[in-house]
Order: structure tokens, then C-alpha cells, then sequence
């Protein structure tokens, strides 16, 4: 039988992460000792209260069953006062909030709600794949992709007034993957504003609002303004569930109302234990303030970058501490690929910058998710072979 993929798979690079896993196994095969600093994903457990929802809620046959794609109402109701409590927004768990199967599900399919083929999507180069792959190609788009000025704290150049005004979308991710940058207020009300100016739908990624250091409290862009604007969020990393694929969508109820519309057509929603558990999670929150179980693990990110920042320092490199997000991000002088090959021959994984966009290239990130002697050997194999 003859088929073939679809031109818009066609289009779609191969995902970088899925390729160094490949590359990885193939190593772990061969015994190497591999220290996993590629890809965000954290080494520490859910905390046990989390888990013990998990299992609490697994054992009740009430969960067995379909959910709704849009989310259980209770747990839309926990996204809900956790943005009151955590951010001062008041929005409505029935019109204003989705719950997802991971913010990345979300990300994507808000494309497919909102943007028609050939239309422009705004996405910052460099910025995590799913913005110009998942969520434009897959919808036959086009991203516009727009340089991040590492000498401007990896914002986007100038005012906004630069960017493509028919732009349908434009995605925004603060704290950043993968530079680990943050934003100011005022960076972030100006790109609202010519949002609303230009009738540019904004998507503001903020799965990392929670992993942020250094007493730096990272905001929605919901306290600016909801129309016009869906905000994507997730347990993940907050609470280390990157495996429990719960995320969250909040904002414009029309820009809900389209997401739930595509949803309803693709998924049957997230499994009703761990919606409980994800609105367990939430509902730490008391204000503004980390709880507890949130902090115990910001403790934990913040001495291994401080490890690192520190080890990449002695061996040269040019490394900011950042102040959100577990990624350091630095340039290694030369192809990003090259070096990270080189990594992988020492048995370290790093990521190398061009697979977040081609002003990525020069740089690597690496994903402070080992425990602190994992980090120690990796930069003495770096130390000996560099
Ligand atoms: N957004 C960014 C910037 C990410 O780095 C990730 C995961 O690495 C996600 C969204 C997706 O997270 P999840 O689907 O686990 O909620």
C-alpha cells in the first residue's frame, strides 16, 4: 500500500527531545552512565500528600468513569481561587477556565480553535517547539518568528509597534523556557496593550509562574487584563507531576468557549483522580505566598543552579542565574549540536539551543533535575574533557 504523511507532518522537524532520547537509550544500552540534564523534567517526587489524593480518589468507582473535556466543575473551581488567592483575578470556573491534559495539549489546540489556515502566528525565537510546530504548522499556519535580544533581558527588540500587526496570535512565555528570563510589568502591559490594539490574540505560557527564585514573584497577565488574553498553566512543575498531564487554560471566555469546542471533539478529558489531585495541589495556596510543599522544592532548584552557575563559571562560561524557571542557558561559542554531542560522549545530556529556533544556536540549556552529587560529576567529566 502506498501513503504518505500528511504535508503538514511533512513540515514538522523531528522533535529534538524525542531524537535525544533515542540517542540516549542507545547509550544507556551500551552501559555508559548517563547524568540526564536534557529535558525539564524534575527528579524529585510528587509530594506525598499529592500522591495519597491519587490514591484515595483511584480506589472510589464515582472516578472511574468519562469526565467531561472541559474539566470536572470542582476542579475548575480549584484553578479558579487559586488565581484569586495566588494572583488577585476573579474568574469564572464555569466560562473562564479549562482544564487539560497538560498545558501542552492546550497550547496547541487553542491554535487550532482561533487560527485558520495561512494566517500568521506570532512565536519568539528561541521559545519551546510547540508553539510554531504543534500549534501552527498542524494548522497549516505560518509563525513569524521573532528574535528574543539576549541584551534585553530576552525580550522581544523595541517597542512592540515592530511586530506583524496581522498576526492572528502571538505566544508568550514569562519565566521563559529556555533562557530562564522574567518580565517587567510594564514589557509585559506594552504587549498586551498592542494585543488589544491590533486585535492579536494573546497566549501567555505561564507553566513556570511558580519556579521562580530569589524572592521574584512571577505574575498572570490576567492582573493586566482578560480579553483577548487565555493563560496556560499547569501542576507540573509546580508540584513535580509532569507525569499526571493536568494543566489548565484561564482568560477571555470566547477564547475558552473555542478551546472547549475543539476539545470536546478530540478528548474526553482528564482522569477525575487526578483532577482531584491537581485541585488538592491547588488548593495549598492561601495567597500569594509558595506553600510549603512548593518551597521544599524551590529550595532544592535554587542550590543546584546556584551548583551550576557557579561550575559553568569556573569552567569559563558566560552563566546568569536565573530567576525563574530550572534552565541555565548559555552560549558555548560554536554549533549548539556540536557541543552537545560532545556532552553526550562524556555521558551528560544538555540540549542544544538550535532546537528552540535558530536564535538558539551558540547556546545550550541545561535542566538543573539531578540531585547536586548528579551535577558535581557531570562538571568534573566537563572540567577533564573541555
Ligand atoms: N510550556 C513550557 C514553556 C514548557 O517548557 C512546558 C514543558 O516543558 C510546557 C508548557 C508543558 O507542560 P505540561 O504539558 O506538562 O503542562
Amino acid at each position: 500500500m502506498n501513503f504518505e504523511f500528511a504535508t503538514r507532518v511533512k513540515k514538522i522537524p523531528p522533535y529534538l527531545f524525542a531524537e535525544m532520547e533515542d540517542r540516549v537509550s542507545i547509550k544507556k544500552a551500551q552501559g555508559v552512565d548517563i547524568i540526564e540534564l536534557g529535558i525539564g523534567d524534575p527528579d524529585l517526587p510528587t509530594p506525598a500528600p499529592i500522591v495519597e489524593e491519587v490514591r484515595k480518589h483511584v480506589l472510589d468507582p464515582e472516578n472511574h468513569n468519562y469526565p467531561t473535556s472541559a474539566g470536572e466543575l470542582e476542579t475548575r473551581q480549584a484553578v479558579a481561587d487559586y488565581y484569586k488567592k495566588r494572583f488577585g483575578v476573579e474568574v469564572d470556573p464555569k466560562g473562564e477556565v479549562c482544564i487539560l491534559l497538560g498545558s501542552k495539549e492546550g497550547l496547541a489546540n487553542i491554535a487550532r480553535a482561533f487560527v485558520n489556515p495561512g494566517e500568521k502566528v506570532i512565536v519568539p525565537d528561541p521559545s519551546y517547539p510547540v508553539y510554531a510546530q504543534g500549534a501552527t504548522t498542524l494548522c497549516d499556519a505560518v509563525s513569524v518568528r521573532v528574535p528574543l535580544q539576549p541584551k534585553r533581558n530576552f525580550w522581544f527588540e523595541d517597542s512592540p509597534a515592530v511586530l506583524d500587526r496581522t498576526a492572528r496570535m502571538i505566544y508568550v512565555n514569562y519565566p521563559n523556557n529556555p533562557t530562564g528570563a522574567v518580565a517587567s510589568k510594564e514589557y509585559l502591559i506594552g504587549l498586551y496593550t498592542w494585543c488589544q490594539q491590533t486585535d492579536t490574540i494573546m497566549v501567555y505560557d505561564n507553566a513556570y509562574s511558580e519556579l521562580t527564585f530569589d524572592g521574584y514573584v512571577a505574575p498572570s497577565i490576567l492582573e493586566y487584563g482578560k480579553e483577548g488574553a487565555i493563560e496556560f498553566g499547569s501542576v507540573s512543575k509546580t508540584f513535580n507531576m509532569t507525569g499526571y498531564r493536568i494543566g489548565y487554560a484561564v482568560g477571555d471566555s470566547k477564547l475558552i468557549t473555542g478551546l472547549k469546542k475543539v476539545k470536546s471533539q478530540v478528548d474526553s478529558g482528564a482522569p477525575k483522580f487526578l483532577q482531584k489531585a491537581a485541585a488538592f495541589a491547588l488548593s495549598q495556596y492561601t495567597g500569594r505566598d509558595k506553600p510549603r510543599m512548593v518551597q521544599d522544592n524551590i529550595r532544592v532548584f535554587q542550590e543546584r543552579r546556584d551548583l551550576l552557575v557557579k561550575g559553568l563559571r569556573d569552567l569559563g562560561f558566560k552563566v546568569d542565574p536565573p530567576k525563574g524557571t530550572f534552565y541555565l542557558w548559555f552560549q558555548v561559542g560554536g554549533s549548539s549540536m556540536a557541543f552537545a554531542e560532545k556532552m553526550l560522549n562524556l555521558g551528560v545530556v544538555v540540549t542544544p539551543g538550535i532546537g528552540f529556533g535558530q536564535a538558539g544556536e551558540g547556546y545550550i540549556r541545561i535542566a538543573a533535575t539531578q540531585p547536586t552529587a548528579r551535577i558535581e560529576e557531570a562538571l568534573e567529566r566537563m572540567r577533564r574533557a573541555l
